[in-house]
């Protein structure tokens, strides 16, 4: 598929109010997309929209609101099925993002099929999202946690994953593309590898929703979660896929109203997926929203965003990577747009005050990757991760304002 040259980096901007303000007595520069992106105008009027004329609650009512929230509500599931290309609309769980996600696949599938003894393996790159939910399920299995090392680049090697995986392995999570590094993992070759070993699969996509097509019937993952706040929708709502055949065979997760079938104080019985997953009343108004927030970015296509964040990114490494004392923390050859560094002398904290004083916004710290920052024998990294909507000139505004930071410290 070829880039829509119709579409404008300009006229992308006229659709985010957020970004045409003054920060600190500067125009706002936003640079902390991989912890939550901005929301555009459509999702913004989506939420309006729901509040002002459908709020009712779902699936149980026969009133017009009801059928008209219920309907909305699904319509956001079935643009999620088509957004990942999953198989069928019953394979997309509402969750609150990709957290939740993963603590419900470690809970509801890793509790009833994992035992003492049994392996999973994560990366050594994984938010702290795909790793405690996995060390809570050891805890209470007796599994043990295997983890594939990485490599000064910020990469790993698929025959590190080679040797961890056994006949004892039962389960490999890994994160699709880095939230600290950038980096972009092979997880097609991770899930092929691990299927042969009879392992279950599961791709914490939280950074690669807004930057990649994600197909999970190509990648052929068993499990994906990713959030809406990643990827130009609202905060509080995400989507977990899962197979149909996996799902149907877990345990719910949680207890309550709409997962249940028929309930007695004998027994109770469960409602078919996706609702067996969806207990209570879920954030219906995000949810509906979302549906704006996934048209936006088909609206744009990901060849355009691609396009733009490579330019962005090769933009940022020719201005960064020049000034004094600049290291690079995660230099994979493939990556996305997300520029992790440290300045010899300068503090990461220091630096992200300092750059907020100019009214550029950057995330510093650990990123929830501790593990990964101990690997690298740091405290944290300042992080600039870009999105569609940012610009060159942003780019050339950020590094001159570094390189002034930097010469105060020399
Ligand atoms: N995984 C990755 C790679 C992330 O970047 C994040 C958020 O930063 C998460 C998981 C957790 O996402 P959420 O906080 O939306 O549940």
């Amino acid at each position: 598929m070829s880039v829509d040259t119709s579409i404008s980096v300009d006229e992308i901007r006229k659709e985010f109010p957020v970004l045409h303000q003054q920060v600190n007595g500067k125009p706002l520069i936003y640079f902390d997309n991989a912890a939550t992106s901005q929301t555009p105008e459509c999702v913004t009027n989506a939420l309006i929209h729901y509040y002002q004329n459908d709020n009712a609650n779902i699936h149980r009512g026969i009133h017009t609101l009801a059928e008209r929230a219920t309907t909305a509500f699904e319509e956001t599931r079935k643009a999620a099925q088509r957004f990942i290309n999953a198989g069928e609309a019953e394979e997309i769980i509402f969750t609150k993002g990709t957290t939740e996600g993963i603590n419900l696949v470690a809970q509801a599938y890793g509790r009833k099929f994992l035992k003492a003894g049994d392996e999973i393996i994560i990366s050594g790159m994984e938010h702290h999202s795909n790793i405690v939910p996995w060390q809570l399920l050891c805890e209470q299995t007796g599994a043990n946690l295997k983890v594939i090392p990485v490599q000064p680049s910020g990469e790993i090697l698929l025959e590190d994953f080679d040797r961890l995986l056994t006949d004892k392995t039962k389960l490999v999570s890994v994160v699709y593309i880095s939230n600290s590094l950038g980096t972009v993992n092979p997880v097609a070759e991770i899930i092929a590898k691990a299927h042969a070993a009879g392992a279950v699969t599961m791709v914490d996509g939280a950074q690669a929703a807004p930057h990649h097509q994600i197909d999970v019937q190509a990648l052929d993952c068993d499990f994906l979660a990713f959030s809406g706040h990643k990827m130009y929708g609202p905060t509080g709502v995400g989507v977990l896929y899962g197979k149909r055949a996996l799902l149907e065979r877990m345990d719910p997760y949680q207890g309550g109203g709409e997962m249940i079938r028929e309930v007695t104080f004998e027994k109770t019985t469960y409602n078919d997926i996706p609702y067996k997953f969806e207990a209570g009343t879920p954030n219906i108004a995000d949810v509906v929203a979302f549906k704006a927030a996934i048209e936006f970015i088909e609206g744009i296509g990901f060849e355009f965003l691609h396009q733009q964040e490579m330019a962005l990114l090769q933009r940022g490494k020719e201005r960064l990577y020049s000034i004094d004392g600049f290291t690079p923390i995660g230099t994979a050859a493939h990556k996305t747009s997300v520029i992790s560094f440290l300045i010899d002398g300068v503090h990461p904290f220091d630096l992200g005050m300092l750059l907020d004083a100019r009214g550029i916004a950057v995330r510093t710290g650990h990123h929830c990757t501790q593990p990964l920052m101990d690997h690298f024998q740091i405290e944290g990294t300042v992080r600039a991760s870009f999105a569609v909507y940012n610009t060159v000139e942003e780019i050339d505004t950020f590094a001159e304002a570094l390189s002034e930071i930097v010469k105060k410290f020399r």
